[in-house]
């Protein structure tokens, strides 16, 4: 297993999953993210760690449509769009996994909000897996687990980035993949595990208390469009803003490296089923969505993915729409890193979080003095703008032209 840069890696951990010498461990670096690093002592180089990279080898999409048909959705039931992120497309389609004695696998938390993937056999369980938590879910011990479930005849619903469904599809092969069903999500990029869990130990020490609820993203209070992080305290306290650790999100600053080079921006999806918000909502589906609570773009990708959704589309409102119409920017091409992401990474290894948001978030005077220099730039450009229209009333174009030429 030969890593020539980071961005070679999406850490799916499929590497360390398939070395039947257990020479293979999945070790954090500085923002947390996981990289496999080899025993050699105990590598036999059988090579079946590089044939198994779905990220570096190309992914399959045997089963796919010649284009994903594409639908706008929303549940039924008000209740359950409230508690998804989007329109609850993922509720409706693992709701009827689990009816059906099928089990479910998305990204949940276990202690202090680290974010892992996790099994769930019930609606109870499930429903811990809603909500996009944004960094990069810990993989490890899940390939086989799913691998175990198939094997044992289970029908399985994985849900995840789609590095994680492409890794997932490669690992358990053809013959099992027919009681799989891949749910992917249009994605953005993950930030490292580490600055979520030094962020969130960061405002219990703000607040003096401990943190109960977390919601990367909490519509309740300011709707589906916007960004808005809540926490709730063990005494009572809440916290509900616009946060730093989502201004520096949308900053791409502290992104997974190859979220820069990801290959699963595009419509050829390695999943049954792509869900996303549906952003641009009003050109396709007008009136669909105008109480900002949420909508679903899905697309459904394989013949698998169109029986199901068939099957589940009587507890939503569905509209087909134009798959043109539909398409985001996440669907045409990965996000630009931002140039300073290494040096970002860098000062947070050497100097921690608080550090890095002060430098390159939103909150002390590095910010201050931007926002202000900015500001007056705006103001100067619109003063020159106004005495540029009054001089253009007095003197007519052609001789402003004529007075610039003499
Ligand atoms: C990191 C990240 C980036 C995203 N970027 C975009 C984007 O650019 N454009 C866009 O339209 N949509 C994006 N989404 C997807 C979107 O926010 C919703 O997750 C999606 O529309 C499903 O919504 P839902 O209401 O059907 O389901 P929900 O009930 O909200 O279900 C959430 C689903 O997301 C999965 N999930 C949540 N967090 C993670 C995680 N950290 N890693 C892997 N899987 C996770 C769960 O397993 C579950 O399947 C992103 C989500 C995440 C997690
Ligand atoms: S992408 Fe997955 S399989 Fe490839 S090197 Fe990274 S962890 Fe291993
Ligand atoms: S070459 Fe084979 S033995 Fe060596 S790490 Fe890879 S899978 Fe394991
Ligand atoms: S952007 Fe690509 S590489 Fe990064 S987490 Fe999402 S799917 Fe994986």
């Amino acid at each position: 297993m030969y890593l020539k840069n980071k961005a070679d890696c999406c850490g799916c951990t499929a590497c360390s999953s398939v070395c039947q010498h257990d020479a293979i461990i999945m070790q954090p670096d500085a923002m947390g993210f996981l990289y496999p690093v080899v025993d050699k002592s105990k590598c036999i180089n059988c090579g079946l760690c590089e044939k198994i990279c779905a990220f570096k080898n190309n992914y399959d999409t045997s089963l796919n449509l010649s284009a994903p048909a594409a639908y706008a959705a929303r549940h039924k039931e008000m209740a359950e769009i409230m508690k998804s992120r989007s329109g609850a497309a993922f509720v409706a389609i693992s709701d009827y996994v689990l009816e059906r004695g099928g089990v479910v696998y998305g990204a949940g938390y276990t202690e202090h909000f680290r974010v892992v993937h996790k099994r769930a056999l019930t609606k109870k369980q499930r429903d811990e897996l809603r909500g996009s938590k944004y960094v990069q879910s810990d993989m490890r011990g899940v390939l086989l687990q799913v691998k175990q479930d198939l094997i044992d005849g289970l029908q399985v619903l994985f849900s995840g980035t789609p590095c994680q469904t492409a890794s997932l599809n490669k690992f358990v092969g053809p013959r099992l993949r027919e009681k799989l069903i891949l749910v992917d999500i249009v994605c953005h990029g993950v930030p490292g595990p580490y600055l979520w869990r030094d962020y969130i130990s960061y405002l219990e020490r703000m607040h003096g208390d401990k943190i109960t609820e977390a919601s990367f993203r909490d519509k309740k209070w300011f709707g589906w469009t916007a960004h808005h992080e809540s926490f709730k305290f063990k005494h009572g306290g809440i916290e509900r803003r616009k946060t730093t650790y989502t201004f520096m999100f949308y900053r791409h600053i502290m992104f997974r490296p190859s979220c820069g080079e990801c290959h699963f921006c595009n419509i050829k999806r390695p999943s049954d089923f792509t869900l996303a918000d549906f952003w641009g909502w009003e050109k396709s589906v007008p009136g669909f969505n105008n109480d900002d609570k949420g909508c679903s773009l899905v697309l459904i990708n394989t013949v698998k993915g169109k029986n199901i959704f068939d099957a589940v589309s009587d507890c939503m409102d569905v509209i087909p729409v134009q798959l043109d119409k539909a398409l985001q920017p996440n669907l045409m091409r990965p996000s630009v890193l931002s140039p300073l992401s290494a040096r970002f990474s860098e000062d947070y290894a050497k100097r921690g979080l608080t550090y890095v948001m002060k430098r390159y978030g939103n909150i002390g005077w590095r910010y201050k003095l931007r926002t202000l220099c900015a500001k007056s730039l705006r103001k100067i450009k619109s003063g020159i703008k106004k005495v540029y229209q009054s001089i253009s009333c007095i003197i007519p174009v052609g001789r402003i032209k004529d007075i610039k030429l003499l």
